[in-house]
C-alpha cells in the first residue's frame, strides 16, 4: 500500500500527540505507533513536568538549575528558549483538559499543586498525581482521535527513511518512510512533504530498564542510516529507583518520594546518601545512582531501601497512588516498611541532532522528545524536564512546518519495498540470541560505571553483532523482532563508540579510567558523522 500526508508523525508519545494535534486543524497528518499509540515511555511518567508556574520561581532559576545537572554541557540558549516556553506549554495542556492535581495552597497562589525534585532550588514539578504521563497521553489521544484530519496506524513500526539522496536524486530531502504493517505483515510506503520522528529513547539497549519495549532507539538508528549526526549517547541516564522484586519488570519508585523526605538506606536500615553529596537524597539523579550501585557492589547486595514512613498514611495514599498500590501487589507496604529499589537504564540524553526547530540535518526531517538531541540536557538530565522538552519542540516543529511554503515541497512516489532477495527466516534463534547477548554486555560493560577495558570488550562484541545482523537482514524478511535488534546494535555502536572518545568522567559517563572531568579544555559534545552525511 502507499499512503500520502502533509505530515508523517512516528511515534505516538507526549512528543508526536502534541505535535499532531498543533498541526490538524491546517494539515492532513498520518500517525503511526509500532504498538498502541500509548505503549511508550510517556505513559510511564510519573514525576510530573518542570515549568516556571509558581510566584516565586523564574526562568533564570529553573534555566540555572538545568545547567548546574548538565555537568558543562547543556547549551544555554537551548535551555533558556526551553523553559521559557515551559509555562504556555502546561497552559496548553490544561486547555486539553489534563487534568492536574490542584493546589493544597502550599505553593503560593498557583491553583496547581507543584512538587520538588532532585536538582530543582524549587518547587515546580506539575503533575497529575503519580501518574501524569498517563494522564497527559490518554488526555492528548482522546483529542487525537477526535480530530478528523488525523489518520492512526496502530501496529505499524518505520523500517527505515526515504530520503532523496537515497533515490540518487540531488540534495537530501526526507520524502517519507517504509512501514512494516506488523499484523497484514508487508511493508507500505508512507510519503510526506514533512516527516517528524517522535520515536522516544533507547534505553532497551540495557538488560534492566524502567522503559517499556518500545525504547529500541529506532528513530536514531533511522536518522543516522539516512545521514544524520547523532551526539552525545554516552550520557544514558539509569533512574536510581526502581522497584527490585523479579515480577516488577523495573517499575519506577518516583523521585518525587525523595523530593518528600523519602530516605535511602542500606539492607540494615543505616543511610547513606551523606556520604557521597551534601544534598543528600535531592543530588541529581546521576550521583545518586552511582552511591546505590557503589554501595550494592560494596556489600555484594541486590537492592538498598527506599523509606518514607516518616509521612502519614493518608498523604502517601493520595501522593503516590500508582506506587503505593504496585507495592502492595508485591507484598510490601510503604506506608508501614522501606522497599527494595534498584537502578536502571532510564533515559536517553543523546540523539539526533536539531536546532530549536526540531529540524535535522536532512530537510524535511524533524526529529522531537527524547529521540532528539537538543541541547538541553547537557551530560546529564534534570527530573522532570524531558516531557517539557517533549511539548516545547513540539511547538516550535510545529511552528516551523507552518512557515514553509506549502508548493514547492511536492510528494515525491517512493518505489516499493523490494522483497525479491529475500526469504523467511529459518533460524529465529539468532534474533533472540544477540537481543539477550546484546543487552547483558551492555548493562556489564557499558553501565553506571565504565573503564577502557570493559568499552573495548563492548566493542570488539558489537563488530561481531553488526556484521551478523547485517548478514541476516539482507537475507530474510524483516519482522519486528529483526528490525528492534538492527536498530538497537546501531544505537548500542554509536554509545561504545561516544563512551570511547570521552577521556573524562562528566555527568552522566563515569569511567575509572577518567574518574574527573577533564577541566583542561572547554567541555565538547561527542558528535558522530554518519559517511553519507551531506551538510546543509
Ligand atoms: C518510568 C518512567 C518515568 C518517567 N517519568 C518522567 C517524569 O516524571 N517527568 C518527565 O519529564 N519525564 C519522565 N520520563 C521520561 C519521559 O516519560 C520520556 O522522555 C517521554 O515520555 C518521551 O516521550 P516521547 O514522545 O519522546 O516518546 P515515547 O513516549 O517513548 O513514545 C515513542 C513512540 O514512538 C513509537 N515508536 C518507536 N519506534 C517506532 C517505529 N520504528 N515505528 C513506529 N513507531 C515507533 C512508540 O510506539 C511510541 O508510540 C519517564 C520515563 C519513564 C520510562
Amino acid at each position: 500500500m502507499h499512503y500520502q500526508a502533509d505530515v508523517l508523525v512516528i511515534g505516538g508519545g507526549a512528543a508526536g500527540l502534541s505535535l499532531a494535534l498543533r498541526l490538524a486543524d491546517n494539515y492532513k497528518i498520518h500517525i503511526i505507533s509500532k504498538g498502541l499509540l500509548h505503549d511508550g515511555s510517556t505513559v510511564y511518567a510519573q514525576g510530573g513536568i518542570a515549568a516556571v508556574l509558581a510566584d516565586d520561581d523564574s526562568v533564570e532559576s529553573h534555566s540555572t538549575d538545568t545547567i548546574r545537572a548538565g555537568a558543562g554541557l547543556c547549551d544555554p540558549d537551548v535551555v533558556r528558549f526551553a523553559v521559557g516556553r515551559g509555562a504556555e506549554n502546561i497552559e496548553w495542556l490544561i486547555e486539553q483538559q489534563v487534568p492536574f492535581t490542584p493546589s493544597d495552597k502550599q505553593a503560593g497562589h498557583y491553583p496547581y499543586h507543584l512538587t520538588r525534585e532532585g536538582g530543582h532550588s524549587h518547587r515546580r514539578v506539575i503533575h497529575a498525581a503519580d501518574a501524569t504521563g498517563r494522564a497527559l497521553e490518554t488526555t492528548l489521544e482522546q483529542r487525537l482521535r477526535e480530530h478528523p484530519n488525523i489518520r492512526v496506524y496502530e501496529h505499524h513500526i518505520a523500517v527505515d527513511l526515504v530520503t532523496s539522496q537515497k533515490l540518487g536524486q540531488s540534495g537530501n530531502r526526507c520524502l517519507g518512510a517504509y512501514v512494516l504493517d506488523r499484523r497484514a505483515n508487508w511493508v507500505d510506503s508512507f510519503t510526506a512533504r514533512h516527516v517528524v520522528l517522535a520515536t522516544g529513547g533507547a534505553s532497551k539497549v540495557y538488560l534492566y530498564t524502567s522503559n517499556p519495549d518500545t525504547s529500541t532507539g529506532d528513530g536514531i538508528a533511522m536518522a543516522w542510516r539516512a545521514g544524520c549526526r547523532i551526539a552525545n549517547m554516552e550520557f544514558n541516564q539509569f533512574h536510581p529507583t526502581c522497584l527490585h522484586h523479579p515480577k516488577a519488570k523495573a517499575f519506577l519508585v518516583t523521585e518525587a518520594i525523595r523530593g518528600e523526605g523519602g530516605k535511602l538506606l542500606l539492607p540494615d536500615g543505616t543511610p547513606f546518601m551523606e556520604k557521597f553529596d551534601p544534598r543528600a537524597e535531592l543530588a541529581p539523579r546521576d550521583i545518586v545512582a552511582r552511591a546505590i550501585d557503589h554501595e550494592m557492589k560494596r556489600l555484594g547486595s541486590e537492592y538498598v531501601l527506599i523509606d518514607i514512613t516518616h509521612k502519614p498514611a493518608d498523604f502517601i495514599k493520595r501522593h503516590f497512588p500508582t506506587v503505593h498500590q504496585r507495592c502492595l501487589e508485591f507484598g510490601y507496604d510503604m506506608t508501614r516498611e522501606p522497599i527494595p529499589v534498584v537502578p536502571a537504564a532510564h533515559y536517553t540524553c543523546g540523539g539526533v541532532m536539531t536546532n530549536l526547530h526540531g529540524q535535522t540535518d536532512i530537510d524535511g526531517l524533524y526529529a522531537i522528545g527524547e529521540v532528539a538531541f537538543t541541547g538541553l540536557h547537557g551530560a546529564n538530565r534534570m527530573a522532570s524536564n524531558s516531557l517539557l522538552e517533549c511539548l516545547v519542540f513540539a511547538q516550535s516543529a510545529s511552528e516551523h512546518i507552518q512557515s514553509q511554503p506549502r508548493t514547492g515541497t511536492d510528494l515525491v512516489a517512493i518505489p516499493s519495498w523490494d522483497e525479491s532477495q529475500v526469504t523467511d527466516s529459518d533460524e529465529e534463534v539468532v534474533v533472540t540470541h544477540n537481543w539477550h547477548e546484546l543487552r547483558g554486555f551492555m548493562w556489564d560493560y557499558v553501565g553506571i560505571v565504565r573503564t577502557n577495558k570493559r568499552l573495548q570488550r563492548a566493542e570488539h562484541r558489537i563488530n561481531l553483532l553488526l556484521h551478523e545482523i547485517d548478514e541476516y537482514y539482507g537475507n530474510f524478511r524483516v519482522t519486528n523482532d529483526l528490525l528492534e535488534l538492527r536498530n538497537l546494535a546501531v544505537v548500542a555502536d554509536l554509545i561504545i563508540r561516544s563512551a570511547i572518545s570521552r577521556k573524562e568522567s562528566r555527568g552522566l559517563h563515569y569511567t575509572l579510567d577518567y574518574p574527573q572531568p577533564d577541566d583542561r579544555h572547554a567541555p565538547k559534545n561527542t558528535v558522530l558523522t554518519p559517511e553519507n552525511y551531506q551538510a546543509r
